[in-house]
């Protein structure tokens, strides 16, 4: 008998009491709690999308919340199922759902590869610095010739006596003006391998030019150029398997967006549920409207479908069975039910809708924006018919090995 159950049996409810000390906190009460946290900062946060300012305030609210404390490398599938949770309650709560892309890259994307790539000194002593959330990681990509193109990149790093330097460019990375470090992504001269290079943005050699999307506005992005940058060789990362260690933790990133869209669809049906049982027209309560009620059942569909989706993808990852159809399949449905939501909303609530204290206008632009940061609907759409091909090819082999066998 262990020390648990034998007090338990002394004591009547010890047992309940140890059983709900033990129990780990659910998807939905982390999604709760980061709603709750989000939600008191919500002025502040219209005011850093409307201003073009990093939101600090909402930063620093999920950061006291644990947000960065939800990331575990020893448990990637339990991390997506509770850091998405986490950007639900952020995207339902603050109504700026763009700003969820800060955290993705700083923590899930950054921390993450670091955690599950670095020389151990180099974790711990990266991971103390991140994790307090007082400085930001910026995660590079990106270039100028195409995001798509992303696994091909013209950054370089070239062998400098015992290190390294990194010249290049990267385009339209989330955080970059504001970033104190970065994750940048690159070719070994060398040997044509895929890195990943930790930067200090101070560093000689670094810059950064700010760039003006039309959404997403509370978390900046910039283009950053590097000419001649010095590496410490500890700082190059994912030697050897670069390339499966950025496509793990993409897979992992596009599953996010399911977890933001329903946290955005599920704000925007309540707004528009609000609305239409309290709005009069023609002495009727638009609810009762037939036309309304469709669009009303078409933002919950949308909502259920993709909140189902990730749920289908978060239960294939924890099953270890592949989910890069699922993880696309998520991406690029997402974020298109969306701004189709949004829209709904927005007639349902006529002038109203087109307000800027509304808030609608802003969801509409930050869903066209997370739309395409991560990958575009086509480039989804590449990766979803590449495994239907592989599925297919699969189960015609099988099929003949069956015939050849009977
Ligand atoms: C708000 C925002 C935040 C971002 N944050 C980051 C970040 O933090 N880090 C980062 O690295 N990147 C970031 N990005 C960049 C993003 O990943 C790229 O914009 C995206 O991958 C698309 O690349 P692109 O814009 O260069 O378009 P391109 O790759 O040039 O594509 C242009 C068009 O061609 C289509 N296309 C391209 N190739 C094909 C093909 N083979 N078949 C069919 N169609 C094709 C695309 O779908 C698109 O319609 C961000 C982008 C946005 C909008």
């Amino acid at each position: 008998m262990d020390t648990d159950t034998r007090s338990a049996s002394l004591v009547p409810g010890v047992a309940a009491v140890l059983a709900s000390a033990r129990r780990p906190e659910s998807a939905a009460d982390i999604r709760a709690r980061f709603e709750r946290a989000s939600a008191k900062v919500e002025q502040a946060s219209r005011h850093a999308w409307t201003n073009r300012t990093f939101n600090k305030v909402l930063w620093d609210a999920i950061v006291a919340e644990g947000i960065l404390d939800l990331i575990d490398a020893g448990d990637q599938a339990g991390t997506v199922a509770n850091f998405g949770a986490a950007l639900e309650g952020i995207a339902a709560g603050s109504g700026d759902p763009g700003f969820t892309i800060v955290p993705i890259t700083h923590g899930l994307l950054g921390m993450g590869v670091i955690a599950e790539a670095a020389a151990p000194e180099v974790r711990e002593q990266w991971l103390r610095r991140l994790s307090t959330g007082g400085e930001i990681l910026a995660f590079a990509l990106s270039e100028e010739h195409g995001g798509t193109d992303a696994l091909r990149p013209r950054t370089t790093i070239t062998r400098d006596g015992e290190d390294y330097r990194l010249d290049g460019v990267k385009w339209h990375i989330t955080s970059a003006p504001v970033a104190d470090v970065a994750l940048v992504w690159a070719k070994d001269a060398e040997n044509g391998e895929l890195v990943g290079v930790l930067v200090e943005t101070a560093s000689p050699g670094v810059s950064v030019t700010p760039l003006e999307p039309a959404g997403t506005r509370s978390a900046p992005v910039g283009r950053y150029a590097f000419e001649g940058v010095h590496i410490p060789h500890r700082n190059v990362l994912g030697r050897g398997r670069g390339k499966e260690l950025l496509n793990a933790a993409l897979r992992r990133e596009r599953i996010m967006a399911g977890f933001v869209g329903t946290g955005a669809m599920d704000r925007m049906l309540q707004h528009a549920m609000r609305f239409a049982a309290t709005r009069e027209a023609g002495g009727k309560v638009i609810a009762y409207h037939q036309h309304i009620q469709r669009r009303l059942c078409d933002i919950k569909l949308r909502l259920d479908s993709v909140r189902m989706l990730t749920a289908d993808a978060v239960a294939k990852m924890a099953a270890g069975q592949r989910y890069t159809l699922e993880a696309s399949q998520v991406k690029m449905t997402s974020m298109r039910a969306c701004m189709d939501a949004v829209t709904d909303t927005i007639q349902i609530c006529g002038s109203y809708g087109v307000q800027e204290d509304a808030g609608l206008y802003q969801m509409w632009l930050d869903a066209v924006c997370v739309s395409i940061a991560g990958g575009t609907e086509e480039a989804h759409r590449l990766v979803i018919m590449q495994e239907l091909v592989r599925d297919f090819a699969i189960r015609a082999a099988a099929e003949s090995d069956h015939a050849n066998a009977a």
